[in-house]
């Protein structure tokens, strides 16, 4: 450079200078002027050049999220490890009570064919001179069912009825035995509808489901389960699966329709889901023998401040047992009451769920069969509990294996969050177990030994961020046998849903996965002192921000205040972003009170003591934005009683009850 600039400058001294005074023609001049010129005019073109960039870059940032920190989401994803025996949640994990059912053994089973018969064996509980009845049970929406007439009853009997209920008399007319049964065949004699059988191309799909179930939970709680399932069925155990929504519902379909709840119709809350495209309504599902079951009919997917379903949603359906266990009481020899939340009579209401689903399989062995079974009441309520549920659990995988009902079905066992509320739920941990729920996915050997392809993605995509998205393409690829196409020239990354049978990128990000922002458990974060005036500011922001919803409702729910600020923490802003040219900006942006940046706050409110976790982006004390939903970690109960817009149950204190 130095023998170059030395060059031009003797040449401008050679051309312009030698001649001092004398007469230099135009061509000349014209050379003269472009060697004095060139260099400062080079410089100054480079500074507007750079600093045209700079303003693009900033208008481009701001334009597209108003604030710095874009590309968290879009970045990489880097899997957060946790230890599910972490002490800040050990500490609130212990045995749980055992769930003690009726003594009495029930006096009456189904057998395989659709024959109610005595329990012979049980008799001496309930006495030989019995006299008893059944009432069919119909049901009439999804919110009630109708019990038939008593009709005298003589077993052994074929009854023609899915449900019904058998009450039996003692010689002192007193009720002995009043319990229910299903008969999955009762409609044997004039079945009009005959499914597709299981080949090595068609495939059954069963899915088995627990609410707030995440991984670590799954290895706390579920250990010989867990065991079973990695050790005995070689299940694929995905340790990057994230939830897409706050709750049940907005995690269940995508799972179930491939669409983002805010995909659906706005008025969906309003109407029956009976048109919608839930897999089971699929035309390729024709074939499929089908069966929903969920257990707590005030927490169900689609009736909890929804409609339900208008229509059997599929061929079988658990809700109407629901509803007629709510109406009656087991009398199991004695009138049984004890524990009535998590026994009916004899039976767990877990154990009666998995014996629909077992009787299910059974009823249409080696057909084509889609299950989709979700669990609440077991792991919903209360984060030990579901310890209560692991023999069982166990013993149905094992059952399903040994029965040979895996031999041509792939099983989905998986939760759809974790644990949301209470104490665990406030912890740093588990509001990281709260983002990443279990999923563990089995296919039979016969497949991974034709398609080994197909086992190396499966294999690769279990440390891939993966959701609920991908779950429903997978089930695609089952259904129109496109699991043969396990092409790995092509490395699936921004589609929103990818068939997990397919390679996933290792590159993905939240943003391509169809994970919110808020719930992108991706990064890592610095915690900050509650004290630093920054932090204050974003508190009050996010009270406001609650309060702002209230407002419409501001006659019957309380303004809340702050009572503390419990956390709060940064993302840090060189963190994983796309594009380093954003950090060098974002760094230039530093206020009076504190760094821009995204913020995640945790505060506690009164009235109501309610706990709520808010992710803020900050870029100075008048430019603050939201950033996805507000999460509430602890119960509202009735607190928000006096409200019928769903949206506002976790924020609204009743008035009247201040
Ligand atoms: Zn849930």
């Amino acid at each position: 450079m130095k023998s170059k600039f030395r060059k031009s400058h003797s040449s401008y001294q050679e051309i312009c200078c030698s001649r001092e005074g004398t007469y230099v023609t135009i061509s000349k001049r014209w050379k003269c002027f472009r060697i004095k010129h060139t260099r400062p005019c080079l410089l100054l073109c480079l500074t507007v050049v750079f600093f045209t960039i700079f303003m693009i870059s900033t208008v481009i940032v701001t334009d597209e999220t108003q604030y710095l920190l874009l590309s968290n989401h879009n970045a990489t994803c880097k899997l957060p490890v946790t230890d599910p025996f972490d002490p800040n949640i050990m500490k609130y994990i212990f045995e749980p009570d055992p769930i003690v059912c009726s003594q009495f053994p029930p006096l009456m089973y189904v057998d395989t064919s659709g024959i109610l018969r005595i329990n012979q064996s049980t008799l001496i509980h309930y006495g030989l001179d019995l006299s008893c009845m059944y009432q069919s049970i119909e049901r009439l929406n999804d919110s009630d069912i109708r019990f038939g007439p008593e009709v005298k009853l003589e077993p052994p009997v074929f009854l023609p009825n899915f449900y019904f209920r058998v009450i039996c008399r003692n010689e002192k007319s007193k009720i002995v035995y009043d319990n229910l049964h299903f008969n999955f065949w009762w409609n044997i004699k004039n079945e009009t509808k005959s499914f597709g059988v299981e080949t090595e191309e068609d495939l059954s799909i069963f899915v088995f489901g627990l609410d707030s179930l995440s991984r670590s939970q799954t290895i706390r709680k579920l250990p010989k389960t867990f065991e079973y399932m990695t050790k005995k069925l070689n299940i694929y155990d995905f340790k990057g699966f994230l939830k897409v929504g706050l709750n049940t519902f907005p995690n269940l379909i995508p799972l179930l329709s491939g669409k983002h709840v805010e995909e659906l119709p706005a008025d969906h809350e309003s109407k029956f889901f009976d048109n919608m495209s839930l897999i089971w309504n699929q035309k390729s599902m024709s074939q499929y023998a089908t069966l929903y079951a969920e257990d707590k009919i005030e927490y169900s997917t689609f009736n909890m401040n929804k409609q339900g379903f208008l229509h059997f949603p599929t061929t079988y359906y658990f809700r109407p047992i629901l509803l007629a266990m709510e109406k009656m009481k087991p009398v199991f020899v004695e009138l049984f009451d004890k524990e009535r939340n998590f026994c009916f009579g004899h039976t767990k209401r877990f154990q009666l769920q998995i014996d629909f689903y077992k009787t299910f399989l059974q009823r249409h062995e080696k057909k084509l069969r889609f299950a989709f079974s979700w669990l609440n009441q077991l792991s919903h309520d209360n984060i030990n509990m579901l310890g209560n549920g692991d023999d069982s659990i166990r013993e149905f995988l094992m059952w399903m294996k040994d029965s040979g009902h895996l031999e041509r079905a792939i099983l989905i066992f998986l939760g759809d969050h974790g644990f949301r509320m209470g104490d665990v739920a406030t912890t740093f941990v588990g509001r990281i177990e709260n983002n990443m729920p279990f999923l563990g996915i089995y296919i039979p050997t016969f497949v991974k030994e034709k398609y080994p392809g197909l086992h190396r993605n499966l294999v690769d995509n279990t440390r891939r961020l993966v959701s609920a998205f991908d779950i429903f393409e997978t089930m695609q690829d089952i259904m129109h046998r496109r699991y043969k196409q396990n092409d790995a020239n092509t490395v699936y990354r921004h589609s929103r849903g990818i068939s997990l049978l397919r390679p996933v990128h290792a590159a993905r990000s939240c943003d391509d996965a169809g994970v919110p922002e808020v719930f992108c458990a991706c990064y890592q974060t610095t915690s900050l002192n509650t004290t630093l005036n920054v932090v204050q500011i974003i508190a009050q922001f996010a009270l406001d921000s609650i309060n702002k919803l209230l407002k419409p409702k501001s006659q019957i729910c309380a303004e809340l205040s702050i009572r503390s600020i419990r956390e709060a923490s940064i993302i840090p802003s060189t963190l994983e972003k796309a594009n380093g040219v954003y950090d060098l900006i974002g760094n230039l942006f530093r206020t009076k009170s504190g760094i821009s940046g995204r913020y995640i706050i945790l505060i506690e409110t009164y009235p109501g003591e309610g706990l709520f976790e808010v992710m803020i982006d900050y870029e100075n004390d008048q430019k603050m934005v939201l950033v996805g939903e507000i999460s509430r970690l602890n119960r509202y109960g009735k607190q928000s009683h006096c409200v019928k817009d769903s949206s506002l149950f976790q924020f609204c204190y009743c008035l009247d009850l201040v």
